[in-house]
């Protein structure tokens, strides 16, 4: 019992803290027996760990997305370099046999205080205890705080969150250290599947140091430092650049010479590309083993058809009512859902428009501002792969708002249950069938208003239990919102529809 626990108290020690400038955090010690622990469990896990490895099946990792921003809607990252960043992580896991994918539709989380956090203030926990979704890699982005990028949790740790009890943890990234070329996500990728930094155990932190001799008597990597053999003993528990031109000697009088190009080191991200095969057996490890869950929670076989089409898009143009915007797009073949972008030229991030949608076109209500002027694209995502390319940004002006309230004595009469009118959004001129479920009236007039209220056209047909075609031409309507009203005897009703 006691080893157990001493076992879970070394993973909460080990919540990272992966230092922009200088990093103190990771100053606990470990103590023999816990060190006998973590690595005693590398060796239990040996015969499973080769199993899967010969195996060499891709093990697919669902991921949520949760973007902090401020209360007031601004501030939260820029989604591309989240794209970017997981499409340059997936190229990297892709070699050891994990493929990431992300899970609509992304958490957006808008609280100035959560936005603003602070390490060691609890927030990330916090976040984590309100916001996890279950069987995901659950990633948080949030401001920027000087000096840290970000951390995660190790296997079994993390706080609660549904009921579930030091379970699944979770990272928190800092915004200005995701992108193109950043390895902070990596990095804290291989926390969370238990990975050490390479410089564990060297001045200070938990271990004790690693002996530079691979092998010999002096050779302790398996047992010190981050307990691998295939990344040398590491010296740098700091930031540092490429390439190495220390001359310190380890106790024996060997010369370090740490591995820039590994993610569990602290050199600079432009140097890290790589797991070693052990740190990529141990991560697999994990995953199999420690958070099986992630294996779980979705067929594992995301569409992986190649997107070759371009996206295109069509409205609007040039200009469009600030409080009415209609967004239209071409469908791309094995796209599995869209990703719309509208927002200020000037850079402002007031009235950003993020949209996650399956459909090929959204109406923004009150989302723009007049006199502004914005811009928009549209990315086709597959869940299992985010290098697509957007469209390129189309501009538009924010005209005068439109009255689209219908006359307050046609919205009184909203409420008749039984009457229904489908396609609520027409897309394809097709015609407009009322259902009626009330056999007592057999003659309807119906008429048709504008989004201005105004009439556009009436007509009396028989109206039967069960669905009828409306008399109305919907290719000759312009694109917009029209309101259906109904009056059947004293039954009387009105529909929002809308026709692109
Ligand atoms: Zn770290």
């Amino acid at each position: 019992m006691k080893k157990v626990f001493l076992f879970i108290l070394v993973f909460l020690a080990l919540n990272d803290l992966y230092a922009q400038s200088s990093n103190k955090w990771c100053a606990t010690q470990l103590t023999d027996d816990m060190r006998d622990e973590f690595f005693a469990r590398r060796v239990v896990n040996k015969a499973r760990r080769e199993a899967m490895k010969s195996a060499s099946v891709m093990q697919y990792v669902p991921i949520k997305l949760h973007v902090v921003r401020r209360d007031d809607g601004t501030g939260g990252i820029e989604l591309q370099n989240i794209w970017d960043n997981l499409c340059e992580m997936n190229e990297t896991f892709n070699l050891h046999d994990i493929h990431f994918y992300v899970v609509p539709d992304i958490n957006f989380i808008d609280n100035t205080d959560f936005y603003t956090w602070e390490y060691g203030g609890g927030e990330g926990d916090i976040l984590m205890e309100n916001y996890n979704v279950s069987k995901n890699v659950n990633c948080y982005f949030v401001g920027n705080v000087t000096g840290i990028c970000g951390y995660a949790f190790f296997p079994g740790t993390g706080p609660s969150h549904s009921g579930v009890p030091n379970s699944e943890g979770g990272m928190v990234l800092i915004n200005g250290c995701i992108g193109l070329g950043n390895s902070t996500w990596q990095h804290e990728m291989g926390h969370y599947m238990a990975l050490a930094h390479t410089f564990e155990g060297y001045g200070g932190g938990w271990g004790f140091p690693e002996n530079v001799a691979r092998t010999g008597p002096n050779a302790n990597c398996s047992f010190a430092g981050d307990g691998f053999c295939d990344t040398p003993a590491d010296n740098m528990p700091d930031r540092w650049n490429c390439p190495y031109m220390g001359t310190e000697l380890d106790a024996n009088g060997d010369a370090y010479e740490p591995d820039p190009t590994l993610y569990m080191s602290y050199a600079d991200d432009v140097c890290t590309n790589r797991f070693s095969d052990s740190e990529a057996d141990a991560m697999m490890d994990a995953l199999i083993g420690d958070r099986p869950y992630l294996l779980s929670f979705e067929a594992a076989d995301p569409n992986l058809l190649p997107i070759t089409e371009s996206i295109v898009t069509y409205n609007p143009v040039s200009s469009a009512p600030s409080n009415y915007v209609e967004f239209k797009w071409n469908q791309v073949t094995n796209a599995d859902f869209y990703i719309l972008t509208a927002m200020r030229t000037s850079g402002s991030t007031i009235d950003k428009l993020i949209v996650t949608t399956i459909d090929t076109f959204y109406t923004a209500i009150d989302q723009f501002s007049f006199g502004n002027n914005y811009k928009w694209n549209v990315k086709p995502m597959q869940k299992a792969n985010t290098c697509y390319l957007a469209s390129p940004w189309v501009t538009f002006f924010a005209n005068p708002p439109i009255i689209i309230t219908p006359p307050s004595a046609i919205e009184e009469n909203m409420g008749y249950d039984d009457f229904s009118i489908y396609p609520a959004i027409n897309t394809n001129n097709e015609a407009f069938t009322i259902h009626w479920n009330n056999a007592s009236y057999a003659d309807a007039m119906i008429t048709i208003y504008d989004a201005h209220g105004s009439m556009i056209d009436i007509t009396h047909q028989p109206i039967g239990q069960g669905n009828t075609e409306l008399n109305w031409n919907v290719a000759k309507a312009s694109n917009g919102v029209y309101f259906i009203k109904i009056n059947a005897g004293t039954l009387q009703a009105v529909r929002r529809v809308i026709i692109h």
